[in-house]
């Protein structure tokens, strides 16, 4: 049976008909198939850091939360080098490129090993999380991170100060993958702050740590805002006499959360020291002045001056115009200076003290003996009194330890200064002192720091020697 030419002509129509389609069907799912492919290229290549083949620190965070999300617990260790800018900047980019991609190089495997991943959290960091995993304080892990860093140190002529803190951290479940990370970075600053080079488990323990110092810290920066501080005054005496000489101002916080030695480093530390100063003295020199209005003569009234406050240049302006607003003459304030303030910025301190001279504003030595204490810049130094600190006394306030203090007040006395003693408790200290020509002393002894009232009641009495039993009145 034979076709017909027209039949023919239809069916070989067909035929280039289906052929045709199956090619065209073929060709699509041909450029489908490069298009998801380049897709996912694309997808990779932004989940990875082109230089070292990394994940990103974007693609890091997102996995980070996901694992959150879902409940996973997970260990976190965060390198971060020290001296990589050095070599960038002194053998090039090339060179810190190189250095990158060998340390990723070596990460990865490790990475691998214990099933987590790897990322380069930022230009020199690198950051590794193993979903299930808890990190202990003497992990493997640890040890096998620190050896890439010794390694790759080794395998270059330039490398030889190239150092690197490593901070680890463990994620409970559903912890915020920011938290985590924020206390492997807590644990790297802690390294580096402990002089670089070294591992670091970032412990609940250390949290906590981290927490009440963050609460802390909110709380005297909330006192600094809302006028919560007050000062108490503390009596000053002739050793003699008993006579009330001084007073030395010491501030409180309102809530009474903490003390002094507890805020002041926390101000100093977070560069607040200048308003609290500022504070302390409008508040000292405003009593001075109610004192004044109630009729009384208060003796001159010792404010602190942190080596903090150095920097607030404009100190002394504020304290002049405190003195001029309240009508307080100079004579009524001291300033009481740290030791250490001394030692450490001579130059600056020294220029300082010339401004206050020029105020006619008396200087104090505090805690003489607990720095330095070298005797000689003692005659050098524009102080009229050198307070002698309380751990002296607690030191050498014995049979054995008395004649230190002796040939400590000789030696105040022989450059012309007055000895003023702190931390005096006990009547046998009292009576140490008297005998050794200590000329003040301030303590527990005659008087705790009190409310300007009770400064006010001080100032009445005849002398502040402490009333036997049965004597009170
Ligand atoms: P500091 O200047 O050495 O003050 C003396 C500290 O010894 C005061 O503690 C005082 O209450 C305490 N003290 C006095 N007598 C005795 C005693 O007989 N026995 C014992 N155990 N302690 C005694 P406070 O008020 O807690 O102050 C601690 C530190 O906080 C001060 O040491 C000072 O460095 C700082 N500070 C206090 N008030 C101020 C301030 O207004 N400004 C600045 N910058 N620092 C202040
Ligand atoms: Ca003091
Ligand atoms: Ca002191």
């Amino acid at each position: 049976m034979g076709f017909s030419p027209p039949a023919i002509l239809i069916l070989g129509g067909l035929l280039l008909i289906i052929v045709g389609s199956q090619l065209e069907v073929r060709r699509r799912r041909r450029a489908e198939e490069a298009l998801r492919k380049s897709a996912e290229e694309l997808r990779i290549a932004g989940e990875h850091d082109r230089l070292t083949g990394a994940l990103t620190r974007q693609e890091a965070l997102s996995r980070l939360r996901k694992e959150a999300a879902a409940k996973q617990s997970y260990a976190l260790v965060l390198s971060d080098m020290d001296g990589f800018k050095e070599i960038n900047e002194t053998y090039g980019h090339g060179e810190g490129d190189r250095l990158l991609r060998e340390i990723a190089g070596e990460l990865a495997p490790i990475a691998a090993r214990y099933g987590g991943e790897l990322a380069r959290y930022g230009g020199d960091e690198f950051l590794i999380w193993i979903a299930g995993y808890q990190i202990r304080e003497e992990d493997p892990l640890l040890a096998d991170v620190n050896e890439v860093f010794q390694t790759v140190r080794k395998s270059g002529m330039n490398r030889g100060r190239l150092f690197a803190s490593v901070g680890a951290a463990n994620a409970e479940r559903g912890e915020a993958a920011e938290d985590v990370i924020l206390c492997a970075e807590a644990a790297v600053a802690r390294v580096k702050g402990g002089g670089k080079n070294g591992c670091l488990l970032f412990t609940k323990k250390m949290r906590q740590e981290e927490l009440e110092a963050e609460h802390a810290r909110a709380r005297v920066l909330s006192a600094i805002q809302h006028d919560g501080f007050y000062m108490v005054y503390q009596p000053q005496v002739d050793t003699k006499t008993g006579k009330l000489v001084g007073f030395e101002a010491l501030v409180r916080m309102q809530d009474g959360a903490m003390g002094p030695d507890v805020f002041i480093p926390i101000a100093e530390k977070n560069g607040w020291i200048r308003t609290i100063g500022r504070m302390t003295t409008e508040m000292t020199i405003r009593q001075i002045r109610a004192w004044r209005d109630a009729g009384l003569t208060p003796p001159p009234v010792s404010i602190n001056y942190s080596a903090g406050q150095l920097g607030d240049t404009e100190y002394e302006t504020c304290l002049q115009e405190l003195l001029a607003r309240y009508a307080v003459p100079a004579s009524a304030v001291h300033l009481e200076i740290t030791e250490s303030l001394f030692i450490q910025n001579w130059e600056e301190a020294s220029a300082f003290f010339a401004r206050i001279r020029g105020l006619h504003i008396s200087l104090l030595m505090d805690d003489f003996g607990t720095g330095y204490s070298s005797l000689s810049y003692l005659a050098r130094i524009p102080v009229d009194v050198v307070k002698i600190d309380r751990s002296l006394l607690t030191t050498y306030g014995t049979a054995q330890g008395e004649s230190f203090l002796r040939d400590i007040i000789g030696l105040i006395h022989d450059v012309g200064k007055t000895a003023l003693c702190e931390g005096v408790e006990t009547k046998d200290q009292y009576e140490l002192l008297e005998a050794l020509s200590c000329d003040r002393i301030q303590g527990y002894y005659f008087g705790r720091p009190g409310s300007a009232s009770e400064a006010a009641a001080a100032m009445a009495q005849e002398d502040l020697f402490p009333k036997e039993e049965g004597e009170k009145a």
